[in-house]
């Protein structure tokens, strides 16, 4: 284990950052988080916790009170835009009835791992935007430099400490751009997800909150991507004209939208490459995952846990590195082709193989309802605390 003299700090304190920093306290290892904004970041959003992140969550004592602020998914149901028939149910409750689901606000989420990191007295620094990475120093914008005898990179898609690992490359327009939304849940949509397809498009509710109110994320394929940036708030208008030919509840939640951003959807290349020395990536600044298996933070969460435990394990930094990305390049770069397929397989616009898609799917689901749900197994089934110490 290296010595807790040794100063180890994270960069970004987001899912990733604030996991990481609690993972390495259940390993005795202390640390502190350098955050560019003003103050955590509680994004207006829903987030779906799997039982493979939240086997992490349980373990560095936290998802108890997660529990308490989110809603059990029971399993998903997928319905045709059009005819808003239910072409599969992937039943969780009754085959997968000890995992655990949930549906969560991000702001609650991140707000629980905040308050746990300050009850155990772990320093959160904000307002400390990291320029670049100088022989082990952490450059701020402010002009201070920090040396670190590690420094864990947690800040997301565009990270800055990314560029000290390896040339950046350029990132590709997947051609899909994401709005997301909140909106009343005035079709009491009960504990399942909803994914509604549509050639091109599709859409992703579920229940946040008290379920009063339903998280929406619409994604549509286009060929441009104008604006600079990432986020930009929408005009509701665009979205519906989007979406109109939808139909039943889903039609009615789309006609609800207030308040909607927008993000262009990027693919960054898999890097080879996550770690240096004395610099290692974490989360969405490694490895960064289309949301169309819901994965990214989960494997944000999954990572920090790894890492904390091969820190503690290795005394060497470049070994613990090595074990890290050893362990985690085939889970993460699984997940990533796999989200990345699954698009496709959401936005059929051939006729033909829509046709034959919805068939398969709804023959499935009515005879070997378990085969749909086991085909995630590889998934959720992951457990990245049983083969690590615990304290
Ligand atoms: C539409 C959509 C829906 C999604 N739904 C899900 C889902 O249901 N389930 C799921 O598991 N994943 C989902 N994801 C993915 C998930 O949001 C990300 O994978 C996750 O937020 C990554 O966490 P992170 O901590 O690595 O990065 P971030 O959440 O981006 O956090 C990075 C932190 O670092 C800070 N930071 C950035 N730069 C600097 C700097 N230079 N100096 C200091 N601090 C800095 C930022 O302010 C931030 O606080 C979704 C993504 C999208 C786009």
């Amino acid at each position: 284990m290296l010595e807790n003299s040794k100063h180890i700090i994270i960069i970004g304190a987001g899912i990733a950052g604030l996991t990481a920093a609690l993972s390495l306290r259940h390993f005795g290892i202390r640390t502190s988080i350098y955050e560019r904004s003003p103050k955590i970041i509680s994004a207006g959003a829903g987030i779906q916790l799997s039982p493979n992140a939240n086997r992490v969550l349980s373990r560095i004592g936290v998802l108890k009170e997660i529990s308490s602020v989110s809603i059990r998914c029971h399993g998903v149901k997928v319905f045709d835009y059009k005819s808003n028939q239910q072409l599969a149910l992937f039943d969780y409750m009754k085959f997968k009835g000890n995992d655990l689901f949930y549906f969560c606000h991000r702001a609650d989420l991140v707000g629980i791992l905040y308050a746990a990191c300050q009850k155990l007295e772990i320093p959160v620094y904000f307002n400390k935007k990291v320029e670049k990475i100088v022989n082990n120093k952490a450059i701020f914008s402010d002009g201070e430099a920090l040396p670190a005898e590690l420094i864990i990179g947690a800040d997301g898609l565009h990270s800055n400490v990314r560029k000290t690992i390896a040339d950046e490359a350029k990132p590709v327009f997947t051609r899909q751009i994401a709005w997301r939304s909140i909106v009343p849940n005035s079709i009491k949509q009960g504990d399942f997800s909803h994914v509604t397809l549509a050639p091109k498009r599709h859409l992703v509710s579920y229940p946040i909150k008290d379920g009063s109110e339903l998280n929406l994320v619409l994604i549509k394929e286009q060929d441009e991507w104008q604006p600079d940036g990432w986020k930009h708030l929408e005009d509701p208008r665009v979205v519906k004209e989007n979406f109109k030919d939808f139909s039943g509840g889903t039609a009615e939640v789309i006609s609800s939208i207030e308040n909607v951003y927008k993000w262009g959807l990027f693919r960054y290349p898999l890097k080879q490459s996550w770690y240096n020395d004395r610099v290692i990536l974490i989360g969405d600044a490694a490895h960064p995952t289309l949301p169309f298996l819901a994965q990214g933070a989960a494997m944000a969460i999954e990572d920090s846990f790894v890492l904390a435990s091969k820190i503690f394990e290795f005394s060497n930094s470049s070994v613990a590195f090595k074990e890290f990305r050893r362990e985690r390049f085939p889970r993460v770069q699984r997940v990533v082709l796999a989200s990345t397929k699954n698009a496709h397989i959401f936005h059929l616009s051939n006729i033909i193989s829509r046709r034959v898609f919805q068939v398969s799917l709804r023959f499935l689901s009515k005879f070997f309802p378990h085969l749909l749900v086991k085909r995630f197994n590889w998934i959720y089934d992951h457990n990245v605390t049983n083969k690590h110490y615990s304290s």
